[in-house]
């Protein structure tokens, strides 16, 4: 018997083990082994089993990793096709399947002591005083952690010892199973009665799921007629898409089979994972809801995975790499805010989640549902193609109101006040109203920080990052300027660096978080105040605690970054306001417009889920900009169609995909040179791809970054599989000068 291995050290290509007959049992495709390789021992994952091997002198497997495949074959597959369609060794595909945790060598099981009572003795021993203290309590609790007999028994390990080798109690051994939300008390739901809109949409999902008779007595035959299987649930924010995963993953489960609902990192919030534990905690149809983000500790986030492995948890609730879980059957994939950037992975593999679960979905023939207030340009052209089945929620479920959303034109703002103000005349006495009334306010501000550059009048200086190219910013409370690209800082100046100038006239200039919160305590002093961004949130309890103290009441006014544009929903919330909206306007990204138009309809989606009305404010500059006009519409259609028409004007996505490469190395010339020559040798496939489109080489969008420069060259094409084929073959052959890389993105969402 022989296996085929790829290692974990990424080489391009599988080698052949033997596989000694005591481990015949236990491989298979899939299997984590352990093999030797030159002079070392690497762990790989077994790709294929076969009799015979064109090589000879092979060696064996050392040994098998976690017993049971953790790989499973249909992973195995996908994985192959990730290494494929992204241009990446397998090796790195299978590095993301598993969870760090999971992959390592040691099991990764929480071992704890414990101490239990024996049955007593005829004759009873005789203790000390100290001894018969801690044996009452024992006697009492019959098993106890040793960490917990010792507090209780306010003793030491070694007493406890003796009391075993007098025979009254057993130490030993045992896992512990860590549950990240042990401490949390879940209250049971039921499902609620839909509306009409709802009940369509759910009546389509279910009847492309099947009946509800368990997977294994229904004629398979007849749910995988050539009807798509895959959803677009188009409903804007609160008109209950949620219910509908939950409704659907219930048809799911009675019919004997598992779901993965795939949420954004930032929107896994412990009310969203909340709402799928209490739905599935308790009656018939009762199973584990296993949780995956990176929040989670190395430990917990093995056994939560393991949970899945071993089939007690039929629903797993995860970020991007949830997609791989070992769900089986798999019934039933949810993406969840579909159209959400951080689904694709920005190192390798650059996989996009979302369409690694339509493809897996349709490998494993599970209905696949994504959902979105404002779908993708590709996902929605998917839906109008009729390549995916468009099912829509136009209104809010509880019959709450779309909130009123006001565009204020800042440009009049700054004739009317003098200076730049950060607060509209219309906002403020929004604002003030709001308090009068005990209501919440969020005000959104996607940037950190405090001024977004330092710059001197007297000599033209700007503080820039030593490795990368972009400006510093400034941070108030540390008194820093740091970088956000790579993190480098340095103390605030206070007088002009420049040795020549000196001057003490330096500005700062630009609005970040830090100093908004500055403006509403002296706009607003009897405010309460929280501020959320990645400088506030430390510890991982903060996030929580912020939100819960929100949801008290305890803060009247949240100010944050894009972390407060999801996911939240606070009744009390009446009024939003997003201070600059032209900030992802003006990037150099053809889906500036897009990312605009999202963020002010989710932002705005905060506002008004309660019983009374919400009120939006949007300040801008460019305040007649379609993305803002068609927002403040709740318009997605028209948006939809003129943004579409701008792509097929510049052949961008989604009339075509985009293949990105992007040279780096810390030698400027070199890089540039290099970036000409892989032009050259792309040149070739102009003339075997028709409509294939090339441009640049030139210096990308970041030209520099934690010191070294970027040079991208952007490929364009309708048929992305045969152009990664052809991208495959060249980074085989590309000989790279030392301290040069090339990096292949396909579909990038992040031209940088
Ligand atoms: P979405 O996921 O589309 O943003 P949610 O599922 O969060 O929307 O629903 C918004 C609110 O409406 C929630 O409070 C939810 O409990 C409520 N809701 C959803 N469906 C119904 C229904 N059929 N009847 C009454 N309330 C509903
Ligand atoms: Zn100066
Ligand atoms: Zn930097």
């Amino acid at each position: 018997m022989i296996a085929r291995v790829a290692l974990e050290i990424a080489l391009r290509r599988e080698f052949d083990y033997l596989v000694p007959d005591e481990l015949r049992e236990l491989v298979a495709e899939g299997t984590r082994v352990k093999v030797p390789f030159g002079h070392r021992k690497v762990l790989g994952v077994v790709t294929a089993v076969r009799d015979d091997s064109p090589h000879t002198n092979l060696k064996a497997i050392d040994k098998v990793i976690g017993g049971k495949s953790l790989v499973t074959p249909r992973v195995l597959e996908l994985a192959r096709w990730i290494a494929d369609y992204y241009c990446c060794p397998l090796e790195t595909a299978l590095k993301s399947v598993l969870p760090e945790s999971v992959r390592r060598e040691k099991d990764g099981w929480k071992k704890q002591l414990f101490a239990r009572a024996l049955p007593l003795p005829a004759e009873m021993p005789k203790l000390t005083k100290k001894q018969q203290y801690v044996w009452n309590i024992l006697e009492e609790w019959r098993e106890l952690p040793m960490q917990e007999l010792i507090r209780l028994g306010e003793t030491t390990a070694d007493t406890i010892r003796r009391l075993e080798d007098k025979g009254l109690l057993l130490i030993s051994s045992q896992t512990m199973e860590r549950d990240p939300y042990a401490n949390e008390h879940i209250l049971p739901t039921t499902p609620l009665v839909m509306n009409d809109e709802q009940a369509k949409a759910l009546d389509t999902i279910l009847a492309a799921l099947g009946d509800a008779r368990p997977a294994a007595v229904a004629p398979s035959a007849k749910a995988t007629a050539s009807s798509s299987k895959v959803f677009l649930l188009h409903g804007v924010t609160g008109s209950g898409k949620t219910e509908v995963y939950l409704q659907a993953i219930a048809r799911c489960l009675e019919q004997g089979k598992g779901a993965i609902v795939l949420v954004p990192e930032i929107s896994l919030t412990p009310q969203t994972v909340e709402r799928f534990k209490a739905r599935f905690s308790s009656g018939p149809l009762r199973t584990l809801v296993a949780v995956l983000h990176s929040h989670l500790s190395a430990g917990e986030k093995h056994d939560e995975w393991h949970k899945i492995r071993q089939g007690r948890a039929k629903i797993v609730i995860g970020a991007r790499s949830a997609i791989f879980a070992p769900i089986e059957p798999l019934g039933l994939i949810i993406v969840d805010e579909e159209h959400e950037h951080s689904y694709k992975q920005e190192e390798a593999p650059r996989y996009h989640a979302r369409d690694v679960a339509v493809l897996r979905g349709r490998k494993e023939d599970a209905v696949v549902v994504l959902g979105s207030a404002t779908p993708s340009l590709e996902t929605y052209f998917n839906a109008k193609k009729g390549k995916y089945v468009l099912l829509e929620l136009p209104h809010r479920a509880d019959n709450a109101k779309m909130p009123i959303v006001r565009v204020v034109d800042m440009r009049q703002e700054m004739r009317r006040q003098k200076g730049s103000p950060i607060f509209s005349v219309q906002l403020r006495e929004a604002i003030l109203q709001r308090l009068e009334r005990k209501e919440q306010t969020i005000l959104f501000l996607n940037r950190r920080g405090y001024a977004t550059s330092l710059q001197c009048p007297a000599c033209g200086f700007v503080a820039q990052c030593p490795n990368c190219s972009v400006a510093l910013t400034y941070h108030r409370k540390e008194q820093k300027l740091k970088c956000h690209i790579c993190g480098f800082d340095s103390p605030a100046p206070t007088k002009c660096p420049e040795p020549k100038c000196g001057s003490r006239e330096i500005r700062y200039s630009g609005l970040g978080t830090e100093k908004l919160e500055d403006a509403i305590m002296q706009g607003f002093p009897h405010a309460k105040l929280a501020r959320m961004d990645s400088d506030t949130l430390k510890k991982k309890e903060d996030y929580r605690r912020i939100l819960t103290d929100f949801r008290l009441g305890k803060i009247d006014i949240l100010v944050g970054t894009q972390m407060i544009a999801k996911g939240l929903h606070f009744p009390n919330v009446t009024l939003v306001g997003i201070i600059y909206a032209d900030l992802s306007l003006h990037l150099p990204d053809f889906r500036a417009g897009e990312r605009t138009f999202q963020l002010l309809t989710q932002v705005s989606g905060r506002a008004g889920r309660g019983d009374i009305e919400g009120e939006v404010f949007v300040q801008s500059f460019t305040p007649f900009h379609p993305a803002i006009q068609y927002a403040r519409r709740h318009d997605f259609l028209g948006f939809y169609e003129q943004e579409l028409e701008f792509r097929a004007q510049l052949k961008y996505p989604p009339l075509t995909r985009i293949a990105l490469l992007t040279i780096k190395g810390r030698n400027e010339d070199k890089v540039a040179f290099l970036a000409e020559h892989v032009r050259k040798e792309l040149e070739p496939m102009l003339k075997e791809m028709e409509d294939l489109v090339i441009a640049g080489p030139a210096p990308a969008p970041l030209a520099r970054a934690e010191t070294f420069y970027r040079h991208q060259l952007m490929l364009r094409t309708r048929h992305m599989s045969s152009l990664s084929k052809r991208l495959n073959e060249l980074l085989k052959h590309l000989k790279l000068p030392e301290g040069i890389t090339v990096t292949v993105d396909i579909d990038p969402v992040n031209l940088f």
